[in-house]
């Protein structure tokens, strides 16, 4: 019997890590994907008319195995992962895509959630309900399952080329990066740069037995070098070597394969009966339209305007009087940010870290829950962990009863990704009136404890924890009944509410009191240095803003108009850009050809909910704000109406039960200081 598809006999349920091997993944996959088969067949083949509870809650429920075998196994590919895992991965992804395949393409199945769907009205369903019958059909369609045969075949040839043309896309930008470095021998032309800047610099030489210190593109290396050196000539070097690439008219050209999947993408929507691509990601988010996108990032474009000039203007008059220059070129914005910040606000991250113990600020994370939704939680030791590192906790609510389970996996080590992301080990359902806790996971990679000191956070490492205890929250507090629109389980754009809200406790002295104490002393964070975190957050907040803006509507210009007719792709971003321009241009630079977000990753059409999201956390907070930061009325509220509902209803419906209105721009105008 394989270990992970039998019922786990483990307290709450739990993954049994301990006795999971390898090798048990493989078999456990072939059989999760039959289970969910036969399941499927099960639908298929009954003879019974389709209703709502045979077809689509059928379906809804199938493959329940499967999914907790997979979650198991890409949690650990991600965040415990060894040369075994990823040989397992690449086994078993194609056998998961065909799977997926299997049942988007399959026609009997198609047949009847559409008979089912086209009862619309007549059947007495509840808005989950109906959630749940319309994306389950939208699955289909939104795959061309209602296209007749040719149209369908004409299909899968575009998503052939496009998967072509983005993988080889994205391969250029590779060779781009990797194609350029910037050798110095000359002690000189490091001054400014930090001392961890320049010992990477030198280890990378080191690995090519050279002399010197080498630079890079990747961000690591070009971040800093823009931030800090003082030689300007070596910064604008750096910064056209990365705007150059895949626009050099070299073999790892871009600009052809971006024209391509631009008109791929147009043809695609067209051809499933959308008028742009823009419009066909849309239906699924809440901003619904290109248009209500356009004027959205419009509205804050001219709000951000006169902010942004203002800004710039200030900035072009401090790096004059410092080194004389004339005009502010692109290689010179982070250099000089830098140091007008430092002037202003002195602040740096060793000032602060003493008082953000990662214990502490972990413990008020968990007060900040209790405050607001009766949430408490308990260390537990009786549960199965994939690395002693993980600390396991139960959550219960005010009444005592089961939430969730929490893990909590902080520090980076051999064979866990970079970067910080919740996940869940098991989702949240009701089946026969049981409800299902789900099992919440947070991993990050924060500041490791020394021999001497416990680990110390910076502010920026503070406000992601309580980040992706936000997303946590999320999926602890869902309370759904099917699992596929279970707690983060929610349109793209919605999803980073709960978790932007959560950082905003971090700028409060109220919460802060909870946690920012001293790790040595015990004495609490001066007010003073919670001023100035506060003020320093939204230096530049309108340039920053203008930046995002400008990626957005370079996004929307590609996605959200026929581009059949675009062929110079320098013309067409010089014209996307000209409302948010503050820099010169720079001719040998172009933004697409190496825009991954968009051309090799899913932001496409989607890179406007960056900021839509901050409009909601800000505003959402608003309310917050109004009636006290630990108002359990307004708390209450929001997780009655978001937290607790995952994708049951459209986000706006959601969203105005909670706040009463549609959100608006202004509390993050304010919040950004640029009102
Ligand atoms: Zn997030």
């Amino acid at each position: 019997m394989n270990i992970l598809t039998q019922k786990f006999q483990t307290k709450y349920d739990t993954a049994p890590f301990s006795k999971i091997k390898n090798e048990d993944f493989l078999p456990a996959f072939q059989d999760g994907i039959a289970l969910a088969k036969a399941e499927i067949d099960t639908i298929v083949n009954n003879t019974n008319p389709p209703t709502f509870e045979n077809t689509i809650e059928a379906l809804a429920f199938s493959g329940n195995t499967l999914d907790r075998i997979s979650n198991i196994f890409f949690n650990l590919h991600s965040a415990e992962t060894n040369d075994e895992l990823q040989q397992i991965a690449q086994e078993v992804s194609p056998l998961l895509a065909e799977f997926s395949n299997d049942i988007t393409l399959n026609t009997d199945l198609f047949a009847k959630v559409k008979t089912v769907y086209e009862q619309k009205d007549k059947l007495d369903l509840n808005s989950e309900q109906i959630t749940l019958r319309d994306k389950t059909y939208k699955g289909f369609s939104r795959n061309g399952a209602n296209l007749p045969e040719n149209k369908k075949s004409q299909l899968r040839e575009i998503d052939k080329e496009l998967s072509r043309l983005s993988l080889q896309f994205g391969e250029n930008v590779l060779a781009e990066t990797q194609a350029f470095q910037m050798h110095l021998t000359d002690e000189k032309d490091l001054t400014g740069l930090p001392e961890g800047a320049i010992e990477a610099a030198r280890s990378l030489a080191k690995n090519e037995h050279r002399e010197g210190w080498i630079f890079t593109l990747d961000h690591p290396s070009y971040i800093p070098f823009l931030t800090y050196a003082d030689n300007r000539e070596l910064r604008k070097k750096m910064a056209v070597a990365l705007g150059a690439k895949g626009f050099q008219n070299n073999a790892l050209d871009n600009q052809e394969n971006v024209l391509q999947i631009a008109k791929l993408r147009f043809q695609r929507a067209n051809l499933l009966g959308y008028k742009t691509h823009a419009h066909f990601v849309l239906e699924e988010r809440m901003a619904e339209n290109p248009e209500k996108v356009k004027t959205f990032l419009n509205d804050l474009m001219l709000k951000a305007k006169p902010a942004a000039e203002r800004e710039f203007k200030q900035l072009t008059q401090f790096a004059k009087e410092l080194d004389g220059i004339e005009q502010l070129e692109k290689w010179d914005g982070a250099y000089y940010s830098e140091k007008l910040k430092q002037q202003l606000f002195n602040l740096d991250d060793e000032k602060l870290k003493p008082y953000f113990q990662l214990e502490k600020v972990l413990h008020g994370a968990f007060s900040v829950a209790q405050k607001l939704y009766g949430l408490t939680f308990k260390e537990i030791f009786d549960i199965d962990k994939y690395h002693e590192e993980v600390t396991t906790y139960k959550v219960n609510d005010e009444n005592g009863t089961f939430v969730s389970i929490f893990y909590a996996d902080f520090f980076p080590r051999k064979g866990k990704r970079n970067g910080a992301w919740m996940t869940s080990f098991k989702s949240q359902y009701i089946v026969n009136g049981n409800n299902e806790r789900p099992h919440i996971s947070n991993v990050c990679n924060f500041t490791k404890p020394t021999e001497t000191k416990p680990s110390l956070l910076t502010f920026n490492e503070v406000t992601t924890l309580f980040h992706e205890f936000g997303h946590g929250l999320h999926g602890m507090l869902a309370n759904t009944v099917y699992p596929g629109l279970s707690g983060t389980s929610v349109y793209w754009d919605f999803v980073e509410l709960p978790s932007q809200i959560m950082e905003n406790w971090c700028y409060e002295a109220e919460a802060l009191a909870l946690f920012a104490t001293h790790y040595h002393t015990g004495e609490m964070i001066p007010m003073q240095l919670v001023g100035k975190i506060k003020e320093s957050a939204s230096f530049q907040e309108g340039m920053a803003t203008m930046r995002q803006l400008s990626f957005a509507l370079l996004d929307l210009g590609w996605h959200g108009q026929d581009p059949t007719s675009i062929t110079n792709l320098k013309a067409f971003e010089t014209q996307q850009f000209a409302a948010t321009q503050l820099y010169p241009d720079v001719m040998e630079n172009a933004m697409s050809t190496s825009f991954s977000h968009i051309f090799q990753g899913g932001y496409a059409s989607g890179y406007y909910s960056y900021k839509w999201a901050e409009v909601l956390d800000a505003d959402a907070f608003a309310y917050f704000q109004e009636k006290g930061i630990f108002d359990t009325e307004v708390a209450t509220k929001f997780k009655e109406n978001i937290l607790s509902k995952g994708g049951t209803e459209p986000p706006m419906v959601l969203y105005k039960r909670f706040r009463g209105q549609e959100p608006k721009p202004e509390a993050l105008l304010k919040r950004a200081g640029l009102l």
